[in-house]
């Protein structure tokens, strides 16, 4: 598939039947395997030869479904995982451990924020936020001598701030660890961060990927490019002898190609076992076959919608990177030249109840915790999410009281535009 344009690997990548295979990627509903042999078996575990022999560690369905997200990315080696909390944890818990450090964009999802500010904070994995905006000083002086991994949101969800790739990853390399980009928003579609120096990439397929709304999931891709043989006292989990697999050396047996999602399935999947069920990957790839048409409408929609907004009288300002006035337009055009996405947020004019109001009356746009589906959905944080938050404590995490999110989904532009225009009259 490696020639083949994204629109193409959309469709058909992954998964190559042989003859008289099933043309529709097979739904493998076995949690075992069987082998005719001990030894046959032995060798899966030794991790000698690859196969399958339980679903908690691979499963075939599965390694289709990563396979054509890999190919889209551009990288060497994926896995699914069962959601994006959990990619985004074994992304990170790959590479640290209890005394560890990690570099963060300030500007990420709750949950995210949450994972790496509170719980892995317990597990004595120690935090440094960054601005996305920092310059290459501040950035360099968040470093620590046990930092292992940097990470940032492709497109931030909620606030829409487009992270700086290239020079977070020239960051990440000067102080000899990774960058980690959660790619959701923009989908390899839009954006392949590989290509701009990004080492590992996450998703939270639950939300484009899938884009119908049906299955929580996430995934994990490897541009096999970052050489941890290079820095090996900072990973001693990938450049020394793993005692659990009879002390394989992971970045040695499998390369800078493998290693990585190697032993976050052999250790971290065995361990955890948050794996993805084969039925949902199969779900997660009905919606990668349509992915390339569907941004491409969820961009325009989002763009036809931001536009409208910015003109407003009712409107105070308008986050959306497409937008020529947005502080990030600039890195937009750099990233994603085809557009971002179909999220837009934007503060209404008269707080809290206004939005309470604009939301009840909007009939397309359905209130919702959710993004990037093929129905537009709305949400208002300071009534819904960060209800229990003071309209100050709002305003210091960057949310407003009238703050809006809106996805824009599949459905037609000018609908979604009067839809708007409506409930905007309704809410004076
Ligand atoms: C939703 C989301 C996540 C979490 O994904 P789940 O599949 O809900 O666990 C992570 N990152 C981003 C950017 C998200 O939007």
């Amino acid at each position: 598939m490696k020639d083949f344009t994204i629109d193409t690997k959309c469709v058909q990548g992954g998964y190559t039947p042989g003859n008289g295979e099933p043309r529709q990627v097979p739904i493998i509903q076995s949690t075992t395997f069987k082998y005719n042999t001990s030894e046959d078996m032995g060798k899966l575990f030794d991790l000698e030869a690859t196969g399958y022999f339980y679903t908690r560690l691979q499963n075939p369905t599965n390694d289709y479904v990563a396979n054509k997200i890999r190919e889209l990315e551009g990288g060497s080696a994926a896995m699914l995982t069962s959601s994006g909390q959990a990619a985004n944890f074994f992304a990170l818990f790959n590479i640290c451990e209890c005394g560890s450090h990690i570099v963060a964009s300030s500007q990420i999802y709750g949950g995210t924020f949450n994972l790496i500010a509170v719980t892995m904070k317990k597990m004595g994995i120690d935090v440094t936020f960054v601005a996305p905006d920092a310059t290459d000083s501040e950035l360099d002086a968040a470093f620590k001598e046990n930092t292992r991994a940097v990470f940032g949101e492709t497109i931030a969800n909620p606030s829409l701030a487009v992270l700086d790739i290239e020079r977070f990853a020239n960051a990440a390399h000067r102080h000899g660890v990774p960058l980690i980009v959660d790619n959701t928003f923009p989908t390899p579609v839009n954006c392949r961060p590989i290509e701009f120096g990004a080492d590992i990439v996450t998703h939270s397929t639950t939300k484009y990927i899938d884009g119908h709304g049906t299955s929580v999931g996430g995934a994990i891709v490897d541009s096999g490019k970052f050489d941890w043989m290079a820095n090996k006292e900072k990973f001693p989990g990938l450049c020394l002898p793993d005692d659990s697999y009879h002390g394989i050396v992971y970045a040695e047996k499998f390369g800078k190609e493998g290693a990585f999602i190697t032993k976050c399935t052999a250790q971290l999947m065995r361990d955890f076992g948050s794996i993805q069920s084969p039925q949902h990957a199969f779900y997660i790839n009905l919606g990668l076959e349509s992915l390339h048409l569907r941004m491409a409408r969820h961009v325009e929609n989002g763009l036809a919608v931001a536009k409208f907004l910015e003109s407003h009288p009712q409107v105070n300002f308008v986050n959306y990177p497409g937008l020529e006035n947005d502080k990030y337009h600039n890195l937009a055009k750099k990233y994603f030249p085809n557009g971002g996405c179909g999220v837009v947020s934007f503060e209404l004019k008269g707080g809290r109840e206004a939005a309470s109001k604009f939301m009840k009356a909007l009939k397309i746009f359905a209130i919702e915790t959710h993004v990037a589906d093929a129905r537009s959905c709305c949400l208002n944080p300071a009534t819904a999410t960060h209800r229990q938050m003071t309209d100050e404590q709002l305003e210091a995490c960057g949310i407003s009281a009238g703050l809006i999110r809106l996805s824009c989904g599949l459905e037609n532009k000018e609908d979604l535009i009067n839809d708007i225009k409506n409930a905007l009259e309704a809410s004076k």
